[in-house]
């Protein structure tokens, strides 16, 4: 840390090593800052103090974002777990960020954590890629939970849409993973460069791209998922599957979209060999395709009267579970209700007479209380599309 100033003549790698030097004594002071900022964090100190949170004083007396002083406190308080660790930072081999994915994991694992295969992991790899792994490590240690944090990540979606008084909008929001992994799937080829000439910043492009996706683009959105069959059969210890544009994302969510094969899928046997590949013989296409929208017309969720082209081919029994592709084992469901039958955990019945009965989790009933407490599955009439044929949520 006492390093004098630059010498006039020195080379570039004299530099480099003395930058990489300072950035290893400076991670292991902000270790020694995380040990104190968790003893503090631990104490009733900032409410003596008047403020709201040990984050808070630490956010305005140490100058640092919340974000920053949140960290801090998670790897002090989990730091005598990730001995490895802090023994990695000692020799330079990782830095402060590794730590922070580190202690972040640690707390979500709670007594499934293990440090010994991830230091392995963090030393070869930078924190961007070691924080993907993570996300695997924890499918892999917890799928229900890591699926549930998705669910409850897909409740906090919004978006508003306002108009200024010259007419212009203002858009903001929050999208679930998916969404938003779909959302730059489809905006991202359209909002490349056109050539040399296109000056266009990056947000400007991006604008475009979203105009001319709503004004009916000429790219339709594919993305890329891979997933271990294992992943896909909801394997305990199967790790997440990878798509593009987003973080690792659950089994759940990959049986959904291999259940219409709506994206472009990679499947990987144990040994990671490519077993199938793309929207194979399980797509429901053509006359089959035809078939099914002429007999559903709509999505079959009760009440619900999204047109045809807004759906997807539900198999009632899922393909990876030995069901068909024939016409009674599919039924039309609008992307909404698609997602409450795989993620939200509804399920679809058909009553004697034919028609379509939703039934909400069993949480809705009191039988097996989850954990969560939120979100409650919603009622399925909040779209204003959706009738009141069903069920009574309010029993
Ligand atoms: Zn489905
Ligand atoms: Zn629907």
């Amino acid at each position: 840390m006492d390093e004098k100033a630059a010498p006039i003549k020195e080379s570039g790698e004299e530099r480099r090593a003395r930058m990489m030097r300072k950035r290893k004594a400076i991670d292991l002071m902000e270790l020694s800052f995380a040990e104190d900022a968790a003893a503090f964090a631990s104490t009733d100190e900032y409410d003596e103090l008047g403020f709201v949170s040990p984050i808070d004083w630490i956010r305005f007396n140490c100058h640092m974002t919340s974000g920053a002083a949140a960290a801090s406190v998670a790897v002090g308080r989990t730091m005598d777990r990730l001995p490895r660790s802090v023994e990695a930072v000692s020799q330079g081999e990782i830095g402060l960020a590794h730590v922070t994915v580190m202690a972040r994991t640690a707390e979500a694992l709670k007594d499934r954590f293990d440090e010994r295969p991830l230091i392995e992991y963090a030393r070869e790899h930078t924190p961007g890629k070691f924080h993907f792994y993570c996300q695997h490590a924890k499918h892999a240690a917890d799928a229900d939970g890591y699926a549930e944090t998705e669910a409850d990540q897909a409740q906090s979606r919004r978006l508003s849409l306002s108009t200024w008084i010259d007419g212009s909008m203002v858009l903001s929001g929050v999208l679930d993973a998916f969404g938003g992994a779909a959302l730059r799937a489809a905006l991202e080829p359209l909002a490349h460069r056109s050539g040399e000439h296109d000056k266009r910043e990056r947000g400007q492009r991006l604008a475009d791209a979203l105009v001319e996706l709503a004004s009916g683009g000429p790219h339709p959105a594919s993305i890329q998922v891979t997933s271990s069959v294992e992943t896909l059969l909801g394997l305990a210890g199967a790790s997440a599957a990878d798509m593009e544009f987003s973080l690792p994302i659950s089994s759940k969510i990959v049986e959904r979209l291999a259940c219409d094969c709506s994206v472009t899928r990679v499947l990987l046997d144990s040994e990671s060999a490519v077993i199938d590949v793309g929207r194979a013989k399980r797509v429901v296409s053509g006359p089959a395709r035809r078939a099914l929208a002429a007999r559903d017309g709509t999505c079959r969720w009760p009440g619900c009267d999204r047109p045809a082209s807004w759906t997807a081919a539900h198999h009632v029994v899922h393909w990876v579970h030995g069901g068909t592709t024939d016409l009674d084992n599919l039924i039309l469901l609008c992307h909404r209700h698609h997602w409450m039958v795989h993620e939200g955990k509804w399920q679809l019945v058909r009553s004697d007479d034919g028609r379509m009965l939703a039934i909400p989790p069993t949480v809705r009933f009191g039988m097996a209380a989850a954990s969560r407490p939120d979100p409650q599955p919603e009622p399925f009439g909040d779209e204003g599309v959706d009738g009141d044929a069903g069920y009574d949520s309010s029993s």
